[in-house]
């Protein structure tokens, strides 16, 4: 299997706070990585240091076979590769549905903009967006943002989206339409590494479950052995408090 990203011996500090220990983990072309955990396990800042939002304290990231955190490597060129999709969206307000999905195409990538549009209307079809080129953030809800944000995500063409717990911040109506979304994504192939607490999801959608524990991976594997066979107390624990 290809490897994309594979990280070694990763930690993170803030001063004197360890927020990452020695983290392994690697992500391999066209599978589906689900990240499950407490909340302040360090799941957030693990993805923020994957795509270089943070810094990391040490280790390395192998992005395709290169240490992207040598100083001779390029950030800008790295960080294209990877979408990113968040909680609250963070959609532009000021810019359309259409133009959310452009902007970065064409100041990234340098596309033009009729190219931007095509690939642009090409993702908006894929999320059931389209119908909505012309709409402001703020005249949709919260489960038509976060497709918009997805789409635009794709619109990068990225090699791997990382998902922060893309369902956390949404009505509970709304929860549904975005996981049928990312799961559909998982079927065409995508290489996606997702936060989340939809337990339901992961089991469903995964190649491979990692269950985060006050900054370490305690334990990873498919997700019918995390799930019905956890063999780390603490997997057990936290499954017992959320299933
Ligand atoms: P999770 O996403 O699993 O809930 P986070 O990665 O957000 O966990 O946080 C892990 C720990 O790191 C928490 O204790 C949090 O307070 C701390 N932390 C996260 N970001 C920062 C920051 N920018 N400065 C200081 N502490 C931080
Ligand atoms: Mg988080």
């Amino acid at each position: 299997m290809e490897k994309i990203i594979d990280i070694q011996h990763l930690s993170k500090s803030f001063g004197a706070h360890e927020v990452l220990k020695d983290i392994d983990f690697s992500v391999n072309k066209g599978e589906v990585v689900c990240i499950i955990g407490s909340s302040g396990s360090g799941k957030s800042t693990l993805l923020r240091c994957v795509n270089l939002l943070e810094k990391p304290s040490g280790g390395q990231i192998i992005y395709r076979g290169e240490n992207i955190l040598d100083d001779k490597h390029d950030i800008p060129t790295y960080r294209q590769k990877l979408g990113m999709v968040f909680q609250q969206f963070n959609l532009f307000n000021n810019h359309n549905v259409l133009s959310n999905c452009v902007v970065g195409q064409v100041k990234v990538l340098g596309r033009s903009k009729e190219e931007a549009e095509k690939i642009a209307m090409k993702y908006l079809k894929v999320v059931g967006m389209d119908k909505y080129v012309n709409a402001k953030p703020k005249q949709l809800s919260g489960g038509q943002k976060q497709r918009v944000a997805i789409a635009r995500a794709l619109s990068m063409e990225p090699d791997v989206i990382l998902f922060d717990e893309p369902t956390s911040a949404l009505d509970p109506e709304m929860v549904g339409e975005v996981l049928k979304i990312m799961k559909e994504l998982a079927e065409l192939g995508l290489t996606m590494l997702i936060v989340t607490h939809e337990m339901e999801f992961a089991r469903e959608v995964s190649d491979r479950v990692v269950f985060m524990d006050k900054g370490v991976i305690a334990e990873e594997g498919h997700p019918e052995q995390i799930f019905n066979n956890p063999k780390h107390e603490r997997t057990k624990e936290f499954l017992k408090r959320t299933l």
